[in-house]
């Protein structure tokens, strides 16, 4: 018998669990642990596998030149589809005005919210550690990613001989991480069945279900429209016109991490199966896999931009606010920031808000407006996250003269 494919294995899965969550939902208790086992082991694999692809991925390069343009490329695609996700945010919130003539009711506040205010700002200057091992216990990705580079750049400025011992040595770390990750990868039905399971039932037991599903509906539908429109529009219209690549081909190809993102709600615990896919499935190679890939899930947020200035704008709406151009200037900033400052963790861009909300000095429980419906968005962001890193890949590896599958 042919062996149902990993991402229909992974559909099936989202199904029962809302099966299992709505009619059975104290059934959670025998089976969330299966989803704690899951995270878990992709938490295990993250840091070595970011790390070692990283110093890999950058030793291969080879050249500083090479570096530097593959770089470049990469972070100026990066910045760019962050900004037009953000624009395309602005774009339908002042079209459909979810916030307008909604009272909602403001009185609700989220502890701890104040002190993660300065976390962009912490976040640059943690980029270089002062203890690199307590960067990689704290799993700090961006000194991480930082240090890995540098690590990857200096091997590279070795004699021969010393070169091609650490490069094999590293190689080969690289090579184990990815033969653990598909190990782990091979349980993502299971442990995903643990994690929706219990989202749903939570949701549904304490009513929320559709309470959730209609309050909030307008906001909602605003920012998956939008999502949707950077998805399925402006993203896969540049793998077309620059990449030169189907973009059908491309979503069949990276299907099981873009439905892993959607339930994990995570790009971190993610990554190991984007590498995974656009490195089998979609065809390119080592090099630019190791380097665009983990540092897009670590700075490369379409989703999580555009989610933050819709919020941004929901919540001025709902508070009557009129926000000057000058303001809209200052949240799309503050917007384009907060995504590269979030960790690519579930929840990450709700906390990051406050950073918008604060640029243009609203009272920071706004954001209890937003909290109820932030799960399915955080899904859905999750999913452009992953996707727009994909994208990327696939557009520099086309520049590089890369011959890919799809
Ligand atoms: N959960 C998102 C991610 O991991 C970040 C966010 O909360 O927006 O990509």
């Amino acid at each position: 018998m042919k062996k149902l494919e990993l991402h229909w294995q992974i559909l099936i899965s989202i199904i029962c669990s809302i099966i299992v969550g709505i009619l059975l939902p104290q059934s959670v208790k025998y089976i969330s642990w299966l989803g704690t086992l899951f995270l878990n082991s992709l938490k295990m694999v993250m840091v070595p596998l970011v790390f070692s692809s990283i110093v890999v991925g950058v030793s291969n390069i080879g050249s500083a030149k090479d570096f530097g343009r593959l770089g470049a490329k990469t972070m100026f695609y990066y910045l760019t589809t962050s900004l037009i996700a953000i624009l395309t945010g602005l774009l339908f919130v002042n079209l459909i005005q979810p916030g307008k003539g909604i009272d909602l009711g403001l009185s609700q506040s989220i502890e701890g919210l104040e002190q993660a205010q300065n976390t962009f700002g912490s976040t640059i200057l943690n980029i270089i550690p002062t203890n690199i091992f307590q960067a990689f216990t704290e799993a700090s990705m961006l000194s991480i990613i930082f240090f890995a580079m540098i690590f990857g750049y200096f091997i590279t400025k070795l004699k021969v001989e010393q070169n091609i011992t650490i490069n094999n040595f590293f190689n080969g770390i690289f090579d184990i991480m990815m033969n653990i990750t598909m190990l782990v990868i091979k349980f993502a039905p299971i442990g995903i069945f643990g994690i929706v399971t219990k989202v749903v039932a939570e949701q549904s037991l304490n009513g929320n279900l559709w309470n959730v599903i209609t309050s909030l509906s307008l906001y909602m539908l605003t920012v998956v429209i939008s999502l949707f429109f950077h998805a399925f529009f402006t993203l896969p219209l540049m793998l077309k016109l620059i990449g030169k690549i189907s973009p059908k081909a491309h979503y069949k190809a990276l299907s099981a991490p873009l439905l892993t993102a959607f339930s994990t709600a995570s790009s971190n615990a993610t990554l190991p199966l984007t590498m995974e896919a656009i490195e089998h499935k979609v065809g390119i190679s080592k090099k630019i896999t190791s380097f665009v890939i983990p540092l897009g899930a670590t700075i490369n947020m379409d989703g999580t931009a555009l989610y933050e200035l819709v919020a941004a704008m929901f919540i001025t709406q709902a508070y009557g606010v009129e926000v000057s151009f000058t303001n809209q200037f200052l949240m799309v900033s503050a917007a384009l920031l907060s995504s590269i400052g979030a960790a690519g963790i579930p929840m990450a861009g709700l906390v990051m808000m406050s950073m918008v909300l604060s640029v243009i000095g609203l009272p920071l429980e706004g954001i209890g407006l937003i909290l109820a419906v932030d799960r399915i968005l955080d899904m859905m962001r999750t999913t452009v996250n992953v996707y727009s890193d994909t994208v990327c890949a696939a557009i520099v590896a086309k520049s590089e003269g890369e011959h890919l599958k799809v």
